[in-house]
């Protein structure tokens, strides 16, 4: 079995590849563990070997683990589906939260951030391929909700992410990305900085587009229950 401090460091080494291959900047890529479904040991086993930034989906999961963490130095990412009546403890409990995509929530956020803590790290969740989904706003309506989410106090928006259909197609999972940034660089907002796109099964070619944080979950704790 292979040790999540291996599979760290192989994680590393494919980002380092990837942007020498592609031509980015050297440690432009940043890497977010996704942890749902696992236990704090597991958490805790990543950030021995240097792992600070983790992923949940599930609020109340995730505040298990603070709890049992607290005594860590871990910057929280909540990038799960988001419900009005959680944005209270989420605006309270993380550091960064991926799937903004409607003004009601990105208001509620910020109204309810406490003072003492630093703006809330903020990324709007674009729909880029699936159809089916209902969750991302569309490259339409990313303009105005950019524009509105500018205006918000408690708020600092970061950038975008996305979670496009899973293809097998190397070339076929570049093209939602591309299309993506293509689209924010000409918002030319310069507040929009983080590309958080890319996860265990697509990587590479989500380096290849830009994405400057990949969340990965299965090639860093193995597979889900
Ligand atoms: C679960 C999850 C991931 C990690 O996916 P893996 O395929 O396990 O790497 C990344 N992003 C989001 C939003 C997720 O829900």
């Amino acid at each position: 079995m292979p040790t999540i401090a291996h599979n760290l460091k192989q994680i590393h080494t494919q980002i380092h590849i990837a942007e020498q291959t592609y031509h980015r900047v050297e440690n432009s890529v940043q890497l977010l563990a996704v942890s749902k479904t696992k236990p704090a040991s597991t958490i805790v086993s990543a950030y021995q070997a240097g792992q600070r930034h983790f992923g949940e989906n599930y609020v109340q999961e995730a505040l298990n683990k603070q709890l049992e963490l607290r005594a860590f130095d871990i910057t929280w990412h909540f990038i799960g589906a988001i419900q009005s009546n959680k944005t209270k403890v989420l605006a309270a409990r993380f550091d960064w939260i991926h799937c903004v995509d409607s003004l009601k929530i990105a208001q509620r956020l910020s109204s309810q951030r406490p003072d003492f803590l630093q703006p809330l790290n903020i990324c709007v969740q674009v729909n880029i391929s699936d159809e089916s989904s209902k969750s991302g706003v569309t490259l339409d309506e990313l303009t105005d909700l950019v524009a509105q989410i500018s205006e918000l106090p408690n708020l600092k928006l970061r950038g975008v992410m996305a979670i496009p259909a899973p293809q097998a197609d190397f070339a076929l999972q570049r093209e939602p990305y591309r299309k993506l940034v293509a689209a924010v660089n000409t918002l030319k907002n310069e507040n929009l900085t983080t590309f958080s796109f890319g996860m265990s099964d697509d990587l590479e070619a989500a380096i290849a587009e830009g994405s400057t944080l990949i969340r990965i979950g299965t090639a860093l704790f193995g597979a889900r229950n």
